[in-house]
């Protein structure tokens, strides 16, 4: 008989598979693609997936190493995720090993069995009571009897310390047979209740039109891009397309950004309906993430709420994807792993033919492509839910107005008019720290991080100069390190600075700075919410973290102390970006009965762009910027890739990418592929961050067939270069950045 060997994948960068003997006790049959094992590989023991079994290798048999341990009695994971995985492997050109590891909860990764956690319950005998011989003697013992019996369900093992109970009686209690012990799943049973808890809204003609179309496609594949304006009820038309996939006895995937909106959703949901939610964001902690997980794949929770990553999540019985805020940028994953959470959503819907709901106030130029061609369909909300109206928009020349830390004076005239009617004003300034230049009026000098090409910013509270790009931090220097003259001068302004200023400005109203640095203590954020809650006047002021999805119901003035960044940069997605980021940062004025003002200050107020986005609408705007995008063949209108390098060297980076250039030629003219083209190298605009430089070549396609085509053969190439060795370096499939 050939022996049996097992081929896995491994959380290595290595795009290959690893060839494994396996031990000679277990039988064939346990072999099951889809189990996980502990294997030796290098000097370390790693958690892998087996994929198959085979019996040939190429592994010369004296180097075959023997798997440790099987962990898993039946598959981790269902064919149709272990399918998504390997599709999401390939596309975006990313090792099948690691993949896995991205796609599951920590704790698996790390080898924790996939069971659902039990926990310990102690229930009395039958015929236990009080007055019972065997603890007449024992007043411990009889006071966690006592407890134990006030427990008609059970007492759980966590409570005992609560209730200064000592293990030491319980099992005196157990040993004389007056307690049963139990382990229980924490798996929550199903409700009997009827799947609604709470009444729907009547939706409103526009939200009835979107509502029948999708709920006419349940159990099919279809994609519909909802574009509602803010606050015009895209959240109750997911809630009772819901209801409709629940009556079916089927599960719901919703995806959410990466932002604080998790736990303001999540009660939402768990208001409308009795069915159990599971919560799979960020701050869901790796013990509750499994439990999550678990109970998605067996079916315990109907309705799944989360990130990115929860993409991934196994379903025993999906029947529709949501995702909100669908042009958000946090649904692409930035490291390893660049993977895009709502374009991989579309792949997952179409293999298990359900529908997926894109959801935006700003949709991305991508979706509206793809609905312009008639691939989704154009779902449209276009007035506000009950009675609240669209705020009304100011541009603010500013161009000749004296500003004071970023305030103008008729925008200062304004929050004050809005805050003497009663009402809340928030203030967007994206920008964290005091300021984001030191100058020394002297001689020129600026504090420049030494690790990067960046200016510090100046963090007054702290009295310190940081790097927002490698964290590096320094004491702010007394004397210009320069010339030693003490004329150090911040210039330009971050929310710190505003917040200074406003703090003068209005003494009598708390102004509750919401950004990165003031929100870091956990509950902070909480404590803030709480405030703006309790709706008396006060000033909001923060950067995009109050831009995205909160309602304040008494915000009325809207102030965007600085919109011009996005006109000027050099990313040809970053008009979109500040499109995006001011209509959902107004969507926040007016949100109830009350009407909403929205004053943009520039120095651009007549820029062609802002002026069509603030009288014309987002539809408006981007129509324009596909149309130029279409022009210089840009995507959509194209398909992009990067590859990028980094290297402590310069040089060891530049001979990477001239390697990787003269390969990718080679490929295009083997291939023929004649409507790719290869841009670079170039340097990353910001050449050198942490102590490495940066540089980077641009592939752009007219057929992402093509571009994949090329990646595949180019990455396998580039793994076997000596010069990639030297250098860190990784492909980007589809960048939405591209620096
Ligand atoms: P979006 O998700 O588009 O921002 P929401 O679903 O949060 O909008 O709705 C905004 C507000 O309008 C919420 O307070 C919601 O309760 C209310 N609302 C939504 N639909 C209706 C409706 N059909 N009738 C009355 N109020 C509604
Ligand atoms: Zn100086
Ligand atoms: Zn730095």
């Amino acid at each position: 008989m050939s022996e049996l060997y097992l081929r896995v994948a491994l959380p290595t960068p290595l795009r290959r598979l690893f060839d494994y003997r396996a031990p000679a006790d277990i039988p064939v049959s346990a072999w099951q693609p889809g189990v996980r094992v502990k294997v030796p590989f290098g000097s370390r023991e790693v958690i892998g997936v087996v994929l198959h079994t085979t019996d040939t290798t190429e592994v010369p048999v004296s180097k075959l190493r023997t798997i440790t341990e099987l962990i898993d009695e039946k598959p981790l994971l269902p064919p149709s995720v272990m399918q998504l995985i390997s599709w999401t492997s390939q596309y975006y050109q990313h090792s099948l090993g690691d993949t896995f590891s991205w796609a599951l909860p920590v704790l698996l990764r790390q080898g924790e069995p996939a069971v659902a956690q039990k926990k310990l319950f102690y229930t009395a005998a039958t015929d236990a009571q009080l007055d019972d011989v065997r603890v007449k003697n024992a007043p411990r013992q009889r006071q966690a009897l006592q407890a134990v019996l006030q427990h008609k369900r059970g007492l759980a093992h966590e409570q005992l310390s609560s209730l200064e109970l000592q293990k030491s009686s319980i099992d005196a209690l157990l040993e004389k047979g007056l307690l049963h012990k139990e382990w229980r799943s924490v798996h929550q049973p199903p409700s009997n209740l009827p799947v609604l808890a709470q009444m729907p809204l009547a939706l409103n003609a526009e939200q009835k039109v979107a509502f029948d179309s999708i709920s006419q496609q349940l159990g099919r594949f279809k994609v519909f891009l909802l574009a509602g304006v803010t606050g015009s009820g895209k959240t109750e038309v997911y809630l009772q397309l819901i209801e409709q996939v629940l009556n079916k006895k089927q599960q719901v995937l919703v995806l959410i950004p990466e932002i604080n909106l998790g736990p303001q959703t999540f009660s939402r949901f768990q208001q409308r309906f009795n069915v159990r939610v599971a919560l799979l964001h960020s701050e869901v902690n790796d013990r509750e993430r499994l439990n999550a997980w678990l109970a998605a794949r067996d079916g315990q929770a109907e309705i799944v709420i989360g990130t990115r990553s929860a993409l991934f999540t196994p379903f025993k019985n999906l029947g529709l994807i949501i995702i909100d805020e669908e042009h958000d940028a946090s649904y692409k994953q930035q490291e390893a792993l660049r993977y895009h959470a709502r374009d991989l959503a579309l792949v997952r819907a179409r293999q298990a033919d359900i529908p997926v709901v894109l959801g935006s106030a700003t949709p991305s130029l991508e979706s509206l492509h793809n609905a312009n061609s008639g691939r989704y369909a154009l779902l449209r909300l276009n007035t506000r839910a009950g009675t609240a109206k669209l705020p009304q928009f100011k541009r603010l020349d500013v161009r000749s107005l004296p500003l004071d830390s970023g305030i103008s004076m008729p925008l200062q005239k304004a929050i004050e008019r809005t805050l003497a009617a009663g009402q809340q004003v928030l203030v967007f300034l994206n920008r964290r720290g005091f300021s984001p230049i030191l100058l020394c009026n002297d001689c020129g000098w600026m504090g420049k991080c030494r690790d990067c090409d960046a200016r510090l910013t100046l963090h007054q509270r702290y009295n310190e100069l940081r790097c927002h790009h490698c964290g590096h931090v320094e004491k702010r220097p007394l004397a210009c390190p320069g010339c030693e003259s003490l004329q150090l001068h911040p210039v330009g302004e971050g929310t710190e600075r505003a917040e200074e200023r406003l703090q003068i400005l209005f003494p009598h109203v708390p102004i509750l700075r919401i950004d990165r640095d003031t929100t870091a203590r956990k509950g902070a954020l909480d404590a803030m919410l709480n405030t703006v809650n309790q709706g008396k006047p006060c000033i909001l002021l923060g950067t995009q973290m109050l831009a995205k999805g909160h309602h304040f119901p008494r915000v009325t003035l809207v102030a965007i102390l600085n919109a011009d960044g996005g006109l000027f940069s050099a990313d040809f997605r970053s008009s979109e970006r500040m499109a995006q980021l001011i209509l959902q940062v107004a969507g926040r004025a007016g949100r109830a009965q009350d009407p909403g003002e929205v004053i943009i200050q520039s120095h651009l107020a007549d820029h062609p762009l802002l002026v069509q986005l603030t009288e014309q609408g987002y539809f408006a705007f981007a129509e324009q910027a596909l149309s130029e995008r279409r022009a210089a063949g840009l995507p959509p209108y194209s398909y992009m890739a990067l590859l990028r390098a980094e290297a402590v060297s310069s040089i060891q980076v530049d001979n990477f990418l001239q390697d990787a250039l003269a390969l990718s030629e080679q490929l295009l003219a083997h291939y023929q592929l004649q409507q790719l083209e290869c841009l670079g190298p170039v340097a990353a605009p910001m050449e050198r961050r942490a102590g490495r430089y940066r540089a980077q070549l641009l592939f752009i396609a007219h057929k992402r067939k093509d571009l994949q085509q090329l990646l595949h053969a180019l990455c396998f190439n580039l793994e076997q270069l000596p010069s990639a060795r030297q250098v860190r370096w990784s492909v980007d499939v589809d960048p939405i950045d591209l620096f």
